[in-house]
């Protein structure tokens, strides 16, 4: 009840000025006003477009290939982003402050793009949550670094996707945060490192940038209504570590708009075909 007076309150505007966002969606089934994934297009046609996210990466379908170096550089040492956290009602969110961030350029990408934001999709389940599934299996969950670039045709994306699963050891992930206890947003001024992240064997490590050496890329679509085609995936290969302390955390997340409300948790929205896209590998240097 508390989250659903912050709600009302804060108009949960924030997040609009980052991504095309649509409020009026759930995860799961229809209900009401609230769509559930399988009729988006109904009202936000793009959903149905050809290009759309997220897609199953099956591994040995993956074109090897070269790019450039993809670098992120860091607004501070080590990468240290400060920001707000804020419950879209659809995923928790850390809405990065300016100048304390990181920006993202070389790999399939042109141009550069801005750190604006994270967010997290994650299940209900430790067997599942994760947005994108590699060869057909689904992680505990996804973390999306969202990046911006805008030009005179329009705003893009690149999101640097990291696959998250349970185990029994350490987290990074947010574990200063007490997520489920807010129903305000709140300031996460101890920072997190950016750097940190990315799994040490697939970047090179300097105090003011990080190389990025094996991910899989694919041009697809944000994951939530307006489900726009203007998104350059980055999906970091090794997964990240949680532990079930953290999953925990974030499966105490109410929303009323949830597979399962209140509860936000399988905020995960299903595949979508492939349409003849191309998934690239690109291999540690
Ligand atoms: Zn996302």
């Amino acid at each position: 009840m508390r989250l659903l007076l912050l709600l009302s309150v804060f108009g949960m505007a924030a997040s609009l000025e980052i991504i095309p966002f649509d409020e009026k969606f759930k995860y799961g089934e229809t209900k009401g006003d609230f769509l559930g994934p399988s009729e988006w297009g109904r009202r936000w046609p793009q959903c149905d477009g050809r290009r759309q996210s997220p897609i199953n990466i099956r591994t040995r379908r993956a074109i090897n290939r070269r790019y450039r170096p993809l670098i992120m550089t860091f607004d501070t040492w080590r990468g240290l982003v400060t920001g707000t956290l804020k419950n879209t009602r659809h995923y928790p969110m850390l809405e990065i402050d300016e100048g304390r961030g990181a920006k993202l350029r070389g790999g399939p990408l042109r141009g550069t793009y801005t750190l604006k934001q994270f967010h997290f999709h994650f299940g209900c389940a430790n067997s599942r949550g994760s947005e994108h599934t590699r060869n057909g299996r689904r992680f505990s969950g996804e973390l999306h670094l969202v990046f911006k670039k805008t030009t005179a045709r329009g705003d893009e994306f690149a999101v640097v996707a990291l696959w998250v699963q349970l185990q029994k050891y350490l987290s990074i992930l947010c574990n200063n945060a007490n997520l489920a206890d807010s129903d305000e947003t709140v300031r996460f001024s101890d920072g997190i490192f950016i750097r940190g992240l990315i799994p040490r064997r697939c970047n090179k490590r300097f105090s003011r940038r990080a190389i990025l050496n094996c991910y899989y890329t694919y041009k697809g679509s944000l994951t939530t209504p307006i489900c726009s085609e203007n998104v350059t995936w980055l999906i970091v290969k090794p997964w990240l570590p949680a532990t079930n302390n953290m999953m925990r955390k974030f499966r105490r997340l109410e929303t009323p708009a949830g597979k399962n409300p209140p509860l936000m948790c399988d905020n995960f929205r299903p595949v979508q075909p492939l349409n003849g896209r191309t998934v690239f590998e690109v291999h540690r240097i």
